[in-house]
Order: structure tokens, then sequence, then C-alpha cells
């Protein structure tokens, strides 16, 4: 069901799917959103961690697993508490205390994708943290439900004290000038978001390289193939802790069938190439790992199976 061909975006067939799947959520799942209560807090190193949900979107089955076949792939969304059209993901954002840092781990999606998201802020909230107080957000990359809450109505930067980071190829990617003419038209609206996002940023962003340190024990990996520039997190501690962002969108899908793709993947196949050496490493190195979309709070480890991994839950 995939595109094939030369084109590197393979978008063709899912300029209609990214327009259904992102202005709109065509059934809301009625899934719980997480309550004080739910917050998953645990300790890393130097690093205190909380899990917060931004709410979840709902994709489409032909983009979260484009390679299944018919009777496998509505067992899978049921799994996933979806039906044979699509299913709901979990959108987890660490919010990390580091010293005098509080530090997150891309921002969410704001008012500028599904309406089942955007619940970042609010559950900020709930904790007591004032948007004043955050001192640094880290995009793993610039979709816009990881970074598309960045600009309040008004053009301002939602965190008005915190530094921006992003990764070099990621934002060399996003401010291309010419990206009407150089990226395919299901893209056109996530550029126009990002260079908004930046614009309101505006010096306080750092461009960030693969190895930088952001704070002591908190480094840039590269991950690319989801986006162009995409990074992941590594915090250092009793084994390293990776946040994956959307590395591996799916702790059911892409651990069990590490040879499929993902719909929303721009380059398709060097994303695949870059999950299954994160998984194959991750398995290895048995280091723990926490991701976007996995069910909350989306923390744990690949444990191989046979020539595929189970997610196994950490803390
Ligand atoms: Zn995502």
């Amino acid at each position: 069901m995939r595109v094939q061909g030369p084109d590197r975006f393979a978008l063709a067939r899912r300029d209609f799917l990214i327009c259904s799947a992102v202005l709109g959520a065509v059934v809301a799942w009625p899934l719980r959103s997480a309550t004080a209560a739910d917050f998953h807090r645990f300790t890393h190193g130097a690093f205190d961690i909380t899990v917060l949900s931004d709410g979840y979107l709902t994709l489409p089955a032909e983009i979260l697993l484009p390679d299944a076949m018919p009777p496998e792939q509505e067992q899978i969304l049921r799994r996933l508490r979806g039906d044979r059209t699509g299913a709901p993901v979990a959108a987890n954002i660490p919010l990390i205390r580091h010293g005098s840092d509080l530090i997150l781990i891309d921002n969410g999606a704001g008012i500028n994708f599904q309406a089942s998201a955007g619940r970042l802020a609010a559950n900020l909230r709930t904790l007591g943290i004032s948007p004043e107080a955050i001192t640094k957000v880290v995009f793993t990359h610039l979709h816009p439900d990881h970074s598309g809450a960045t600009t309040t109505p008004e053009g301002k930067a939602l965190y008005p004290n915190a530094e921006y980071f992003v990764g070099d190829r990621e934002f060399t990617f996003w401010t291309d000038k010419d990206y009407e003419a150089h990226m395919p038209p299901a893209l056109h609206d996530f550029a126009r978001g990002a260079q908004r996002d930046l614009a309101s940023v505006g010096t306080r962003l750092t461009i960030v390289k693969p190895g930088d340190e952001i704070v002591p024990g908190m480094h840039v990996v590269s991950t690319p193939g989801h986006t162009p520039g995409h990074i992941s997190i590594e915090l250092a501690g009793d084994g390293n802790l990776l946040v994956t962002g959307d590395a591996c969108t799916s702790d059911v899908i892409f651990f069990e069938h590490p040879a499929w793709h993902f719909g929303f993947d721009t380059d398709q196949d060097l994303a695949l190439r870059n999950r299954q050496a994160l998984l194959d490493r991750a398995a290895t190195e048995r280091f723990k790992m926490l991701g976007y979309h996995w069910a909350y709070p989306g923390i744990g480890y690949a444990e191989r199976k046979g020539t595929s991994y189970r997610f196994v839950k950490g803390s």
C-alpha cells in the first residue's frame, strides 16, 4: 500500500491522509486524559522527570501500519483501542528538573493539531508550574504535534523565559524560504507553522548538533528519517535514558514489526533503518527509552523476541 518510487518524500498518496488526519480527528475515542494523580514521576541520575500528557491523537490505519494486511491490521488497531479505521496514540512530554532548570522535551500541539491534543499547558497548571518557570524547551523535531504550542495567539512564545533548542538539520529543512517549491504540498502547512514558531522564539533559539550537551548529562543524538533533522535526547544516569521523540512511533507496531514503515515518516527508508538500529541498540545495551506516542507514560525497554522485539514497561 505504500507508495514506492524515487520521490524521497513518498507523499503523493498521503496528501489526502494528512489532511484528514491532521486537520481534525474523525473519531474521538473516549480515552481518559491525565489527571494530577496520573502524573508519572521518577528520577534518572541527576534528573527529576515527570511525564506529562498532551492528550492524544487519532491516526488512521494507513498512517499507523501501512504495511499490515487487513486481518492483522484490524487486530492490532483494536489492541491499540481503536477500530479498523485507525487508533488513538498518546502524546508524552517529559518535564525534567535539573538543578535550577525546568526543561520540556517538545511542547505539544497547542491549538495547531487535533482538538484531543494540546493539554500540556493545563497539566502544567495542575502541577502549579507557570509558563514563566520553564527555562528550556528542546524540540525533537518541528511537527505540529510536538512544537505546535510554541506560539501564543498573540504571536509570542508561550514560555517567555525559556531557551529553545532545535537540531541544525531540522532548522535548515523547515526554514527553507522556497519550501513551496521544494516540499510536497502536504508539508506546506507544517513549514508555515515551524517558521511561525521559530520566529516567535526569536533570538532565544539555540541550534544544536548531534553530541552537543544541553545541560550536564543531557546530550543530542541524531535519529533522522521521521523528519530530516529529527533528534533524540540522551540522559545519563544508571544506564542511559533516551527520549526518542518520533524515531519509533508505536511501542506495539514497530517493536513487533520492525520491518514495517510508518506513514508520517518523511524519508521512509531512512526512518526505517534508524528505527531498526535504535531498537537493536536498545535491546543490546538495555537502555531505557521514553517514546512520545507510546502508551502513557511511554517508558520502557526493548527486549528481543526472535527477529522482533517486545516492549517491556520500565519506570
Ligand atoms: Zn509525533
